[in-house]
């Protein structure tokens, strides 16, 4: 296996009236091609934000502050140039110093998204078969732009972005035969029963777990190399949920795509995912294999969300609530320790001290961002219990 995304020292911080919130913070992940990558944690630890980054989808005040994301193809670093500021060694190209038109043309064509809320990614007033016989459209014209016409002058970047502004408005009927043929196809593809006649109806015509496939539909129209997965199940009912997560499950197996999942959903997770990040205070604070994540897991925080889970077959499994309240992120808040540390139960003074590290060069491996990956609590100075009620 080969790495297809990988993300370094990633930080997407918040410009607000209360300050900087820092959502996520200095965030690594190594994504190899064609698995399915799981992010894990509670609202408000950064799953989101992480996934919006990597998507381009961060808007003011949000921004991303500083580092790479890296994503392999050959063919498009071929097309980016080896002295682009982007380039990084041969296949890799760094999304974030290209200009925004380059960028944007991958979403939907190397990266495509769902969400849990499948009625925001449709235009009412057209049909379902429009909207993914122009998603089609959109694939069809990215891929014909010239492989051999290194994009860098900046009228073709320009271009570039005017083709595909030209592509989000809204047509009124088919650009094609041959795109309507492709629209049904995909209905197909996810399950829709009677995709010709279901193709012509408008996404009010269509359940909750329909349109969740019609979503998933539009998503694949471009070939996606990366599908991102935001809860993608989670306003779902258990019995649709299951179906759909089938369906993930057999696309994936049948296209090869790598997926990023998104959830609170331990079943989701377990089900579903062969490597998975606990995500915590806009950190990852522990990943590795289902195993070592589930089974063999360090870090108290995944210890407290994962190790009273008796088993993983349930798909509508939640996280073990843990007292306590996932920081705000503010900047001047956040203090110069483990931010786990006011809710952890192994908390030491050690833990005080600074942030623990993260060796995030050993890829592959179980990583722990936690004091305890270096020695076991009873060598340690358990703090006291009331400690940090003392403190606030
Ligand atoms: Fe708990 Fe300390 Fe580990 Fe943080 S570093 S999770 S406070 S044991
Ligand atoms: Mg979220």
């Amino acid at each position: 296996t080969e790495d297809i995304l990988q993300v370094r020292g990633l930080s997407t911080r918040f410009f607000t009236q209360e300050g900087q919130v820092n959502a996520v913070s200095d965030l690594d992940l190594t994504i190899e091609r064609g698995e399915v990558f799981g992010i894990v944690g509670e609202s408000g630890s950064g799953k989101s934000v992480t996934a919006r980054s990597i998507m381009d989808l961060i808007e003011p005040p949000g921004e991303i502050t500083e580092g790479e994301i890296r994503y392999r193809n050959a063919d498009f670093a071929e097309t980016v140039g080896d002295d682009h500021p982007g380039a990084v060694d041969g296949e890799f190209v760094n999304l974030l110093e290209l200009p925004p038109a380059i960028r944007q043309s991958l979403r939907g064509t190397s990266f495509s998204m769902i969400f849990q809320d499948p009625e925001s990614s449709f235009n009412p007033t057209l049909t379902v078969g429009e909207q993914l016989a122009e998603a089609v459209e959109v694939q069809r014209r990215a891929s014909a732009r010239p492989r051999s016409t290194r994009a860098r002058t900046e009228s073709e970047e320009y271009s570039l972005g005017s083709l595909m502004l030209s592509t989000v408005l809204p047509s009124k009927k088919y650009v094609s035969d041959e795109s309507r043929e492709r629209a049904i196809e995909l209905l197909e593809l996810v399950g829709i029963p009677d995709p010709v006649e279901r193709a012509d109806e408008y996404p009010h015509e269509y359940s909750g777990g329909m349109l969740q496939r019609a979503m998933i539909a539009q998503a694949l129209a471009g070939e996606p190399d990366i599908l991102v997965a935001d809860e993608p199940t989670t306003a779902l009912d258990v019995t649709i949920q299951a179906q759909v997560l089938d369906l993930l499950d057999d696309l994936q197996k049948e296209t090869g795509m790598t997926i990023l999942l998104i959830t609170h959903n331990l079943g989701v997770i377990a089900r579903m995912c062969d490597r998975v990040g606990v995500m915590y205070a806009g950190e990852i604070v522990e990943r590795g294999s289902l195993t070592d994540t589930f089974d063999e897991h360090v870090h108290p925080y995944t210890e407290g969300l994962l190790g009273s889970v008796p088993d993983l077959e349930g798909a509508n499994r939640r996280l073990q609530p843990i007292p306590g309240n996932v920081p705000t992120l503010l900047d001047h808040e956040m203090e110069d320790r483990c931010h786990f540390a006011d809710r952890c139960p192994k908390a030491m003074e050690d833990c005080l001290d600074h942030p623990p590290e993260f060796d995030a060069d050993e890829r592959g491996d179980h990583e722990v961002r936690c004091v305890l990956a270096e020695r076991d609590y009873d060598e340690g100075r358990a703090l006291p219990p009331d400690y940090f009620d003392e403190t606030e």
